[in-house]
């Protein structure tokens, strides 16, 4: 074969491997074109909930292409997303009533941050800072970079980025000095929104809070007429054991993102979803009040009509007993390095399993993530450290017994940490 063209994301070519072409995908497996079977531990970058082509959510493509590709969603409009938008109000926390289309996480992000400042400048009040949750991911898009964590990723771009105001990590046992530092950054009244991943900071390194910081946090926001923008695209559609994290906290956001598992993780769709205030604002006879967004496949049909098939999958088949199945198998299989000297922090909250490898000095940090998937790609396992952290975000039709292979890897995988193997 000639040399390939591709540019992968998030990939240092100098550095890594050839990667493996996948030709087939099965339920939690990937198959490589010469036949080597991959357990799939990361969802595809948390995009795969129920497994891959669930026949469901394949035939409902297949039978949308008999009649649509993309129509034009600017003054035009289609069944598939009109039905869609509906399931997707019954589903979310009460109040999110309006559904706006877009096509990855980071664009339903961008369309929150546009949507928080259009409200606040069509009620006559302008808005503009943002405060973040410092380890917050976002997307990798200009704006959802900005309320992102700062580090090597988007250093070079740093010129671009514009200026948050940041609240501590909710670590355990640090819970106040978050709430505290909330309550300050809101107290002039001038805070536009919150952005935050609801109980799991993915990217960030699958750092977990409790509910309760969320709800005081909705609480804080609401004193000030501060906005809170759930960013649901990892821990949406049963991640975290309920369909949306949120729910956990007892509360229904302002705006509310959500994408990966929302078309089981088969194709691209996002969708930002906000209360009637937000909608409220932009509707007027003043034209210059109008939402200005669009992307040229906001809502497309095909997608939209495999997010129905994902909905159907939640309301017609066991899927909340599989992930609550799923969460106590991680709970349980995890347990077994809560005391082990060589990790900390085993962690586990709904679906989504983390620990931290203990390594030596930091530089050592930087290469061992490296290592440790290249460690695991060899015994058929796709898992992609964050840095020392190893997590499993499996999709949910993983079995008991995938799950042993794997936590047992992972204890082997102990060792590269101390150079032994
Ligand atoms: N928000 C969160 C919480 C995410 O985890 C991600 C992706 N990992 C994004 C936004 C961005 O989504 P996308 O990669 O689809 O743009």
């Amino acid at each position: 074969m000639s040399r390939s063209a591709v540019w992968h994301p998030f990939t240092q070519h100098a550095t890594e491997p050839p990667p493996p072409a996948i030709a087939r995908t099965d339920g939690a497996y990937l198959e490589t074109r010469d036949g080597r079977r991959i357990l799939d531990a990361i969802s595809s970058w948390w995009v795969v909930t129920h497994g891959h082509r669930h026949p469901r959510i394949m035939e409902a493509i297949r039978i949308a292409t008999d009649t649509l590709d993309q129509v034009i969603f600017a003054g035009l409009t289609h069944e598939p997303a009109e039905q869609l938008a509906s399931a997707l109000v019954a589903m979310a926390p009460a109040g999110l009533d309006w559904v706006f289309y877009s096509d990855s996480g980071s664009t339903s992000v961008e369309v929150a941050l546009k949507m928080t400042l259009g409200y606040f400048r069509n009620i006559g009040a302008p808005r503009s800072r943002i405060v973040v949750m410092e380890h917050g991911y976002h997307g990798d898009t200009i704006g959802a970079m900005s309320v992102g964590a700062r580090g090597v990723f988007n250093a070079a771009y740093e010129p671009l980025l514009f200026e948050v105001d940041r609240i501590p990590f909710s670590a355990a046992g640090r819970e106040q000095a978050t709430l505290d530092a909330f309550e300050t950054v809101t107290r002039d009244g001038q805070a536009a929104a919150l952005i935050v991943e609801p109980l799991v900071l993915g990217a960030g390194g699958m750092l977990m809070y409790p509910a309760r910081v969320l709800g005081e946090l909705k609480r804080i926001a609401e004193r000030s007429g501060t906005l809170v923008i759930a960013d649901e695209v990892m821990t949406g559609w049963g991640r975290t054991g309920t369909p949306f994290a949120c729910e956990q906290a007892g509360i229904a956001p302002d705006i509310l993102c959500t994408s990966k598992g929302l078309t089981g993780g088969a194709i691209p769709l996002a969708a930002t979803l906000a209360t009637d205030a937000i909608f409220r604002a932009h509707y007027s006879r003043d034209r210059a009040r109008t939402f200005f967004h669009s992307s040229s496949y906001t809502a497309n049909p095909i997608a939209c009509a495999a997010a129905l098939a994902n909905i159907g999958i939640w309301k017609e088949e066991p899927v909340a007993e599989r992930v609550a199945a799923l969460s106590r198998m991680q709970a349980e299989k995890i347990a077994r390095f809560s005391e082990d000297p060589r990790f900390e922090n085993a962690r586990v909250t709904g679906t989504i399993a983390a620990l931290d490898l203990r390594v030596g000095s930091a530089g050592y940090l930087t290469e061992i993530g490296p290592r440790l998937r290249a460690f695991f790609l060899e015994r058929g396992l796709l898992v992609r450290p964050l840095g020392n952290v190893i997590y499993v975000l499996p999709p949910y039709c993983v079995t008991s017994d995938e799950l042993d292979r794997l936590y047992g890897t992972i204890d082997e995988a102990a060792a590269l940490a101390s150079g032994s193997s």
